[in-house]
Parts: C-alpha cells; sequence; structure tokens
C-alpha cells in the first residue's frame, strides 16, 4: 500500500489529516486484510476506500504450507502478471520471519539456485517489497498463528543490490516508527556478493544484518556455481568486507551452500579458512553452513557426516560457524528452491 496514494484520497474527499494516522495503524500495526475491517473509521469512508484503493499490489494465488506449520510459503501474481514467492517461517517457537523477494526471478543465474535458473523479469517496487510483509501481517491475523513478527530478510528470490533504491526505500519504511518499526537488527540483507552494495549497505545501514552467499573461496569454482564471481572476485569482496568492518564493526554471515564433491572436502575447508583469516577483521565472520535442497541442476547436498566433519574442522582453526536448520523444504521455501511463475503447476 502506498502512503502517498492515501494522503491523496484523504485530500481530494476533504478528509481530516488524523485519518491517515487511523488507517496506517490498522493496515500497518493491526494487519487488517481490506478497509471495512476499519472500525475507527466511518462506514461510507470505509466502502469508498475498499472500491478505489487496494491494500495489497498483488494477488495471492496459493499458500503452501508445511505439515509442521512452521513454514508457508505464497505464490504471488503481480499487477503486471510476472510471479514472485515470499515465504514466511518459524525459526524459533512465537516467532515469524519473513524471507522477501526483491526481484521477480534474477540475473545472476547461480547455479544452486532455482530462481537463477528462471531468468530475471524486473526489479520490484518498494511497495511490492512492503506488502509481502504486509501481506504476512494479515495472514498471522487471519490463520490465528501463535507468537509475533520478529524479523525480515531479504533473501528470497532476486539480488537486492541489483535493486537497491527500492530496497533501501522498503527498509526504511520497515524501520519507520510510524509503520512497521521493525528494529534495523531484524533486518538481513543477503547478497551474492556485490562490493558496491556491501560498500552501500555499510553506509546507509549499518545497524542492518549483512549475509553474503560465498558458496566456495576458490575464484575458479566460485565463477562456475556464481557467475558474478567473474566481475566481483573474492578479492573485491574483501575489500567491501574491510570497509564495511570499518565503517559498522558488526558481525558479516558468510553463507556456504554444502554441495558433494563440489565445495565439501579438507581442500575447500582450508581455501575458506585462509579466505577468512586474510579478512582485516576475521573474528567479526561467521559461517552459517547451509543444507542444499536439490531444487535444480545435478549438485547433490554434502552428506551429513561430511557437513559435521567440516564444521569440526572450521572449529579446530577458529572458525565460527553454525550448520543451519534448514526449514521450509518440504514446501520447496528452502534456500535457493524459489523459482516463482516456473514451478508454479508443480507446487500451486
Ligand atoms: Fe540470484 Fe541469489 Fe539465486 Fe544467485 S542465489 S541466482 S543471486 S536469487
Amino acid at each position: 500500500m502506498e502512503i502517498k496514494e492515501i494522503n491523496e484520497f484523504l485530500k481530494n474527499n476533504n478528509l481530516p489529516e488524523y485519518r491517515l494516522k487511523q488507517i496506517i495503524k490498522a493496515v500497518y500495526r493491526d494487519g487488517v486484510s481490506c478497509f471495512s475491517e476499519i472500525t475507527t473509521i466511518p462506514k461510507e469512508l470505509r466502502e469508498k476506500m475498499g472500491k478505489e484503493i487496494k491494500i495489497l499490489s498483488f494477488k495471492a494465488e496459493n499458500v503452501l504450507e508445511a505439515s509442521n506449520k512452521k513454514s508457508f510459503k505464497a505464490l504471488l501474481k503481480l499487477a503486471d502478471g510476472n510471479y514472485i514467492e515470499t515465504v514466511l517461517l518459524s525459526p524459533l517457537s512465537d516467532h515469524w520471519s519473513a524471507c522477501v523477494s526483491s526481484q521477480a526471478g534474477c540475473s545472476l543465474g547461480c547455479k544452486f539456485c532455482a530462481t537463477g535458473n528462471s531468468g530475471f523479469k524486473r526489479n520490484l517496487t518498494n511497495e511490492e517489497i512492503t506488502d509481502q510483509i504486509l501481506f504476512w501481517k494479515q495472514f498471522i491475523k487471519k490463520n490465528n498463528l501463535a507468537g509475533s513478527f520478529h524479523g525480515i530478510v531479504f533473501m528470497g528470490m532476486g539480488e537486492p543490490f541489483m535493486n537497491y533504491e527500492a530496497v533501501a526505500k522498503s527498509i526504511k519504511s520497515l524501520m519507520d516508527a510510524g509503520l512497521f518499526n521493525f528494529g534495523a537488527r531484524h533486518i538481513s540483507v543477503s547478497t551474492a556478493g556485490l562490493p558496491e552494495g556491501i560498500k552501500r549497505l555499510a553506509k546507509d545501514f549499518p545497524q542492518v544484518n549483512l549475509a553474503i552467499s560465498l558458496a566456495t573461496a576458490n575464484d575458479e569454482k566460485r565463477s562456475e556455481l556464481m557467475p558474478i564471481n567473474k566481475a566481483h572476485k573474492l578479492a573485491g569482496i574483501k575489500k567491501a568486507l574491510d570497509y564495511y568492518f570499518n565503517r559498522t564493526n558488526r558481525k558479516v554471515f558468510l553463507e556456504y551452500i554444502m554441495l558433494e564433491d563440489v565445495n565439501d572436502k579438507r581442500n575447500d575447508a582450508d581455501n575458506l579458512i585462509k579466505f577468512i583469516n586474510s579478512n582485516s577483521k576475521p573474528n567479526l565472520l561467521h559461517v552459517n553452513l547451509i543444507r542444499y535442497n536439490a531444487a535444480v541442476s545435478g549438485l547433490k547436498p554434502s552428506k551429513d557426516e561430511t557437513v559435521k566433519w567440516f564444521k569440526e574442522y572450521l572449529a579446530k582453526n577458529k572458525i565460527s560457524a553454525t550448520v543451519r536448520k534448514s526449514l521450509g523444504q518440504e514446501i520447496q521455501a528452502a534456500c535457493g528452491q524459489l523459482a516463482g511463475e516456473n514451478t508454479k503447476t508443480q507446487k500451486h
């Protein structure tokens, strides 16, 4: 929903400004799905708004639910017919986190990613990004899900730094005390490693969390797995990280998707250790080992014992690492599995 649009509507209809506050509270805080639910405004106004304004800029075509009711995935149809997906997860009991998309598709073509394999359609607007949060707020309310909305991760479809302006605007709205009111530390942005974006985030939002999808610390292999590495090599990421640490002194998460016989051998672990220790503040780098969900391509997930060994090997070398719990696998809502339109018939 665009605040600008509501404002114009109120002005055009000679309505007092305090109505805006009532509407904003109902939509952004209380998660109402339609204007008719806003009991603090007159009935005629509710009806008129319902006819002329839409709260969400897309339509939900379907929502899939995991059997443990801890993850949900929605397929959303944008006004121009493009599709995106967005995910709601409960990594901790009573806490909900939304994983939002920043683009319809993605142009970076990472080999392990369903989105990358489905191609790029277009950037999302600020409104289309924040409406994903409104959508989940409404969903939590409608379905009486226990717990509160805790965090937002830009880890859905698309590379957030390829759509920096809209992503930055949406982060501002998310942090706006008069709108969503999320603390900066409850927001995370995940990038394939675009140095310019890392620096801009450090400057504009030093308290927002940063994650870098690394996949491997070997340039040759990385260029194979993540073609963006041909333009932005590990040395460029390292430089951007130096800048980031200087400005923020905050921890950065390195996302390491575990692929059998691709990046899970001892020399891969050694490369990772070397890369981390070559940074100005290695103690601020934390590795998240991610189980691959085999959504696309011939890549296979590393075996459980390999993941365990890898983590222990990193620990022996004083690198902090955790194996990230994979939520949403059953409904193809886990990392690298969001594909939008291409998976529509399969899932929805
Ligand atoms: Fe794009 Fe991220 Fe997928 Fe890479 S992993 S193709 S950057 S969505």
